[in-house]
């Protein structure tokens, strides 16, 4: 039997895949929870038929959300995750030997249980436990009203703008996160596809620009979500990317991220530069 699972990316626009196995269904108080094995992308997974992340490609956006800013930051020794329930982006952060302790709120615990069982290889830091690692079932939102002045950098690897995820692009929680940092912090946000979400980008853009003397996109190319390239927003109190200084070599091995390519990635074709005009 041929099974597909279908995500619309747009009111016109669908991605489906062939899917070999339905692993696992769930339905939290969030959302609906699903891990397919496809043809295409391995394993995958689903959150309310949004692709999330998939074992094909996962190291592109996990590598980038974390390698970029903690390469930037001089010493990001106090790390939060906000969302990341499949554990690519805490896998990579304890890779950072400046990193002391890394928190992580995550809303959904059906999320990280389904990927630790599921997804092994991007939850391996989760599923095994680490000592850098507190992990929080919890709203990143309520998380960030209670804290001033104590992270280095701030990682929101939240899901599209609609749900649980939606307050996390908001300019209040843009406030919070700004007010939770340490006078040369810095935080990244995954921010949708520079083709398909464009106002939500100039908007976001605009917030943060308007709350941080620093604020820069960056693009990664990503088979499973639209339009293939993604964009990331940093906001930096400090420490501008582009011009920080890093570290002679790589300190240890990546498939995407390298230390070329973290300039690069800021250097925007003409149409994604326009959205931040
Ligand atoms: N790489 C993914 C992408 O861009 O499609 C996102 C990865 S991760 C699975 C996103 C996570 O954010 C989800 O597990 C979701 O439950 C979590 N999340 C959404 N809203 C949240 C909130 N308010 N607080 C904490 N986590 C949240």
């Amino acid at each position: 039997m041929k099974l597909w699972l279908t995500e619309k990316q747009t009111e016109n626009l669908s991605m489906s895949c062939r899917i070999r196995e339905t692993l696992y269904v769930g339905q939290s108080e969030y959302q609906k929870v699903v891990v397919a094995d496809s043809f295409e992308f391995g394993r995958m997974l689903v959150l309310d038929d949004v692709f999330q992340t998939s074992i094909f490609d996962e190291f592109v956006y996990h590598e980038m959300i974390a390698h970029v800013p903690l390469f930037t930051h001089p010493a990001p020794k106090k790390v939060l995750v906000i969302g990341g329930g499949d554990g690519g982006a805490v896998r990579e952060v304890v890779r950072h030997a400046a990193v002391e302790s890394v928190e992580m709120v995550e809303i959904d615990g059906m999320v990280v249980e389904a990927s630790k069982k599921y997804l092994p290889e991007i939850s391996c830091t989760m599923r095994d436990g680490h000592p850098k690692l507190n992990l929080m079932i919890g709203d990143g939102i309520a998380h960030m009203n209670a804290v001033e002045n104590h992270y280095d950098v701030i990682l929101v690897d939240c899901s599209d703008p609609i749900g649980p995820g939606e307050g996390l692009f908001s300019r209040e929680f843009y406030q919070d996160v700004f007010k939770a940092l340490k006078p040369d912090g810095l935080f990244v946000q995954q921010t949708e596809s520079p083709f398909y979400h464009q106002p939500l980008i100039r908007r976001i853009y605009r917030d943060i620009s308007d709350l941080f003397p620093i604020a820069k996109m960056y693009l990664a190319n990503i088979p499973l979500y639209p339009g293939g390239v993604h964009s990331f927003t940093m906001g930096s109190k400090q420490v501008d990317p582009e011009t920080c200084a890093l570290p002679a070599k790589m300190p240890f091995d990546t498939r995407y991220y390298n230390l070329a390519l973290h300039r690069s990635c800021f250097s925007l074709p003409n149409f994604a530069s326009d959205l931040l005009k």
